[in-house]
């Protein structure tokens, strides 16, 4: 199996035959094998630097319906919230003077957030903060209207494909959501000059190793700046409360792969790879990962942006405790940075 680690290393590559021969005959042995390569491959783009950005989670209020996610739709008992530009202003604001250069809002698709509201938000905080980057999240939007958010001043994409086969997506979305389409979006985003990021679950529900490899070559072929994957982690309020949780070896066995597969791209340690295990980011970052998304979201706020259950949201998840995260990293010897943080070309 080492030769195929070998071989991914040195082409970038590898067929989907190869890519289930490895996932499934991998061992400890040779995950440790994989790191020490995708380390290698990281700092020669990145040297020890861990990009930070501050995460804004304006919305739980949700049009789709997606079995696996906490702020459905028809999740009844999540205490739904928005937040105003002002709020988010405000939040930025606590970011800013925290040393933080890039902002994420991410939310549900939110109706009341219209594409002139998104608009209308992007110009607040570019113009307040034109020496940060912003990045959205905010689902599947037509190609008018990502043009548009990339005409108001958004840097960056965040669109994860889920999965990129399409019987594996219409086991985890509703009929009206389609595979197609959400890659269609990806292509739309790449070809405005979006700085993309697509990604994965690990171990979701009739996940198979060829599901995987099809993730990593549609990964390969789109060529994301970005790239998001964290495990499964079921929620109480929805029809996948009582599937099995993703595996946290597996997740950081695929971030060492993608850190070979594409050498310059971003790769957070997740939110929920830090909430599957207390030292699951920093294994994270030992295996390829070179982002940290801490929460800049008001407290009040947090615990209602439930993705799925024990979502870590406190400690070194908050910006706030941004000095605890620092300690935490330097201690495996990396550094965070406070720049921008864009992505290699
Ligand atoms: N509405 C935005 C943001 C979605 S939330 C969008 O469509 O892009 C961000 C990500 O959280 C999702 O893309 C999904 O991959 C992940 N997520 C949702 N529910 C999850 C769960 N139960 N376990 C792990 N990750 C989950």
């Amino acid at each position: 199996m080492k030769e195929l680690i070998d071989k991914l290393a040195e082409t970038q590559s590898l067929t989907k035959d190869e890519i289930v021969l490895l996932l499934d005959n991998r061992t400890a042995l040779l995950s440790e094998y994989l790191f020490e390569k995708s380390r290698e491959v990281r700092e020669k783009y990145y040297g020890k630097d861990v990009y930070i950005r501050g995460l804004i989670e304006f919305t739980n209020y949700c049009k789709n319906d997606c079995f696996y996610c906490g702020i459905r739709k028809s999740n009844k008992n999540t205490c739904r919230y928005r937040l105003t530009p002002e709020e988010i202003i405000e939040c930025c604001q606590m970011g800013y003077d925290l040393g933080f250069r890039t902002f994420v809002l991410q939310g549900g698709e939110d109706s009341e957030y219209s594409d002139m509201k998104i608009i209308e938000l992007i110009w607040l905080i570019k113009e307040k903060y034109s020496d940060c980057a912003l990045t959205l999240s905010v689902g599947e939007r037509t190609y008018e209207t990502y043009a548009a958010f990339l005409g108001a001043g958004a840097d960056r994409y965040l669109l994860r494909h889920e999965t990129a086969n399409p019987t594996h997506y219409h086991r985890l979305h509703p009929p009206k959501m389609s595979c197609e389409e959400r890659k269609k979006n990806l292509h739309n985003l790449k070809k405005l000059g979006f700085q993309t990021g697509a990604g994965f679950m690990v171990g979701s529900p009739w996940q198979t190793t060829e599901y995987i490899a099809e993730d990593l070559l549609f990964l390969k072929d789109l060529q994301p700046e970005m790239v998001g994957i964290g495990p499964f982690l079921p929620h109480h309020d929805t029809p996948f409360a009582k599937m099995e949780k993703g595996s946290l070896e597996l997740t950081l066995f695929l971030l060492g792969m993608l850190r070979l597969l594409l050498p310059k791209v971003l790769l957070p340690a997740t939110t929920a790879l830090g909430s599957i295990a207390p030292d699951g980011r920093e294994r994270g970052l030992l295996a390829g990962a070179n982002v940290v998304m801490p929460n800049l979201s008001p407290k009040s706020v947090r615990e209602k942006y439930l993705l799925y259950d024990d979502k870590l949201s406190t400690g070194e998840e908050a910006a706030e405790s941004k000095d605890a995260l620092e300690a935490k990293i330097k201690s495996i010897g990396y550094n965070i940075v406070m720049s921008r943080g864009d992505a290699l070309r």
